[in-house]
């Protein structure tokens, strides 16, 4: 099964998924680990706040106890001492006191320590418990509060504030008591605000409870029972005075009691909690866990969602821009070339024009009209464009600054011709209506499947640079709108291009040789001399004639170059012919008419000739009729090369616009006839001779020998061309019916068989 790729959407998809599980995950313990500290911590100052309230209530409550027993204090003054005996004297309460007392109190009295109870009210009666006064009395403590006991005067329970008084030798002379009723210790301690959520409790060490909020708990045992000791002042649980218990109370509810034991009693305070209290903090960490996981969950989703729209919003923004130009609203070349491609897949077997089209100078308009014109210019003409293309169903879009690629899919190239046609002069009627005056030119190309064997659909990418290549050869002729891509052509192009890149690397590579095409006495037919002809042996176009690169060295101007090198090879093989005793005849050069300097064309001439030491009768230098060098030049150079002792010969004679005047002007030694003459005269072909172009030739060489001139006719193929020149006494003869140009050593050979 074939792999399916992974797109980049879902591969983004994925990753940010990935990325949102990851952050959840952190998220999700760095929450769990801060809230656990935080419930923790709050959870810590919840026990020291308690405690500290516990503290702080336990601290009113013995405030209002010293109060009352500061109270006590002021009676103390109004204890008398009755009887005048020396050894015993007594205390007792004063009568003189009033029988009011703060109605915090039930009674006041002072009691001897035989258990005599003096009241404020001047009532004397024995105290209610004499055992339990007795052991009081005992106590080391000046004051004290006691337990609650029934009184059974008042018939309600009572406590007692008591003071220890002393006589003057500082012995126990009794105690001063302050009784109040445990309904009014209620009403006291209640007035004492605390929290909704705790209660305060006092009970004794025998666990009977003194004060409870609910009245109707007092005076009874407490009913709980110590689960476990959380805090404590002490290890030893007699001696504990403040601590913080884990309780089960009678409703066997769990709680948590805060205690503190009070100043001079055997009371304890308890601030006490339901333990589910403590742990409300713990119940709602699930809760605030619960919310963070769904706003971090919610953060990051949205984080996401806003990533992928923003991300979105420019991923569109930049495939628009990837898909239109933004100038001309065209497809840009990627999303052409795409559905261009897609078009040409679909349909493989129809037949396709692809038209790149620019216009003829616009660089101009840019630096003339400015930016702004040229753009609406570019408009103008996009629109254009775009309305032709699109009524035929094709598709369009701007390469780059004026050029537009067009494909569209035809019948026929003959009809997708006339309808091109019809629409260029339709635009160039729209265009003469525009303010600016431009003129497009295309190149077109055509695609047949049917006169491809290939299998696969040709690219859009080959169609452009078809199309390119037609349109480059239209290039700056005005007249021309437009140009047909031609297989040929393109060849041609590569090659030159190959051919100029590879020149000079093929000079040194000397890949260039020469070759000798002997030129034969037509009487004798004996060799007298040759000509030297270059030839291209390319490692990459095979070997090539002069036909194929002369013209574009003539562009480039390497001909100079070349025809150097070409005389250096000839007088080299001339030198070896020599030394080696060969026969050798004079050999022709060709002098491209490029050279357009004679001074420095002699110069450099003879600075080669100079190296080989070779007759300079042995050398004939051709120059053509149609050279750049002037008429002045060209008499210049002959004049000095005849100085030097060289032979000159005019090279396809009757080619150009040769003048009678010039054979007498320009000082040649010899003419070599073009072969158009021989064509006309005595076709090869055919080999039937023409009268009047016979007669031109006899002329030619009656007038030309009147001048002294030598006469060579090349380009002599056929048996009666040769006849027909051997007759009118031509000097020499060069051409095929001979010899083809041939290698050095074929023509040491044909020297030597022809001398
Ligand atoms: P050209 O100087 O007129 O050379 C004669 C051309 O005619 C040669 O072509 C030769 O092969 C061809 N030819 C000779 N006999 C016959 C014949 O019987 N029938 C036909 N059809 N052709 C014949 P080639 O070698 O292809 O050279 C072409 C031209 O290239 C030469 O014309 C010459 O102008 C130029 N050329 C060749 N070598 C050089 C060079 O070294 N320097 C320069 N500047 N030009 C050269
Ligand atoms: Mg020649
Ligand atoms: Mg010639």
């Amino acid at each position: 099964m074939a792999k399916k790729a992974i797109t980049l959407e879902s591969f983004r998809m994925f990753s940010l998924i990935i990325i949102g599980i990851f952050l959840l995950a952190i998220n999700i313990s760095v929450s769990a680990f801060a809230i656990d500290r935080i419930i923790n911590t709050t959870e810590d100052q919840f026990m020291e706040n308690l405690s500290l309230q516990a503290e702080g209530y336990t601290e009113s409550v013995e405030q209002i106890f010293a109060n009352c027993m500061m109270l006590l204090n002021a009676y103390n003054q109004n204890i008398l001492t009755e009887g005048t005996s020396k050894n015993s004297f007594n205390l007792i309460f004063s009568k003189k006191t009033s029988s009011k007392i703060p109605s915090l109190y039930n009674s006041v009295y002072f009691s001897d320590n035989k258990g005599n109870a003096y009241l404020h009210t001047g009532e004397v009666r024995p105290v209610e418990d004499i055992e339990l006064y007795l052991s009081e009395l005992k106590k080391q403590e000046n004051t004290f509060i006691t337990n609650p006991y029934q009184s059974y005067v008042y018939h309600y329970p009572v406590f007692s504030f008591n003071k220890i008084i002393y006589d003057k030798s500082g012995e126990k002379k009794g105690m001063l008591c302050a009784t109040m009723s445990l309904s009014k210790l209620h009403e006291l301690l209640s007035a004492i605000k605390i929290g909704k959520r705790q209660i305060v409790v006092i009970r004794n060490s025998s666990n009977t409870i003194i004060y409870h909020p609910d009245f109707f708990k007092v005076n009874k045992p407490s009913e709980t029972e110590v689960l476990d000791v959380l805090q404590s002042n002490s290890d030893n649980p007699e001696s504990i005075t403040k601590g913080i218990f884990k309780v089960k109370n009678q409703r066997n509810q769990k709680i948590l009691t805060f205690f503190n034991k009070i100043h001079n009693s055997d009371w304890y305070l308890s601030l006490i909690i339901q333990e589910e209290e403590y742990f409300r903090f713990r119940h709602s960490q699930h809760v605030w866990f619960i919310l963070i996981l769904i706003l971090s969950g919610l953060s990051i989703v949205v984080a996401i969602a806003v990533e992928i729209w923003v991300s979105n919003y420019f991923h569109k923004k930049d495939m628009l821009a990837s898909i239109y130009d933004p100038l001309t609203n065209l497809y840009t070349r990627n999303q052409f070339e795409k559905l261009a491609n897609r078009m040409l897949r679909r349909n493989k077997k129809s037949k396709f024009m692809l038209v790149e089209t620019d216009i003829h100078g616009f660089k101009f308009i840019n630096q003339n009209y400015g930016v702004a014109k040229a753009d609406a210019v570019l408009i103008f003409y996009a629109n254009r464009l775009k309305k032709i293309i699109e009524a035929e169903g094709g598709i369009l879009c701007r390469g780059y600054a004026d050029h537009i690629y067009s494909l569209i899919k035809i019948k026929s190239t003959h009809a997708a011709m006339t309808g091109f046609k019809k629409a260029s002069i339709e635009f160039a009627e729209d265009i003469k209506n525009y303010e600016i005056q431009f003129f497009p030119k295309s190149g077109i190309t055509f695609y047949d499947p049917d006169s491809t064997d290939s299998k696969t659909p040709v690219s859009v990418q080959t169609l452009i640079g078809q199309a390119s290549f037609a349109k480059s050869t239209i290039k700056d002729n005005i007249l021309r709108t437009w140009a047909v891509y031609d297989r040929h052509l393109l060849q041609k192009s590569n090659e030159e291009h190959y051919m100029e890149s590879h020149m000079e690397q093929a000079l040194a590579d000397g890949e260039f040789f020469v070759m000798y095409q002997p030129k034969v006495n037509p009487e004798t037919e004996k060799v007298e001399g040759a000509e030297a002809l270059v030839r291209w042996d390319s490692s990459k176009l095979g070997l090539m004639s002069p036909g194929k690169f002369i013209p574009l060295f003539e562009k480039n101007n390497f001909i100079k170059e070349l025809d150097f090198y070409v005389y250096e090879q000839v007088f080299k093989f001339l030198k070896n012919c020599i030394d080696k005793g060969l026969p050798v005849v004079p050999v022709s050069l060709n002098m491209s008419r490029n050279h357009s300097n004679a001074t420095v064309f002699i110069e450099r001439f003879m600075s080669i000739f100079k190296k080989y030491d070779i007759p300079e009768n042995l050398i004939e230098i051709e120059i053509l009729e149609r050279s750049v060098l002037t008429k002045t030049d060209l008499k210049e150079i002959t004049d000095t090369l005849h100085k030097h002792g060289f032979k000159v010969a005019m090279d396809d004679f009757g080619s150009g616009e040769s003048s009678l005047t010039m054979l007498t002007n320009i000082p040649v030694d010899s003419l070599k006839f073009d072969k158009t003459f021989l064509d006309n005269a005595c076709p090869a072909n055919t080999g039937v001779p023409d009268k009047k172009a016979t007669n031109l030739i006899a002329g030619l060489i009656a007038l030309s020998k009147q001048l002294e001139k030598k006469i060579l006719f090349e380009g002599v193929e056929t048996e009666e061309q040769f006849a027909i020149l051997r007759d009118m006494n031509c000097d020499l003869i060069q051409g095929f019916y001979f010899s083809r140009p041939i290698t050095e050593t074929e023509f040491i050979n044909y020297v030597k068989n022809h001398s």
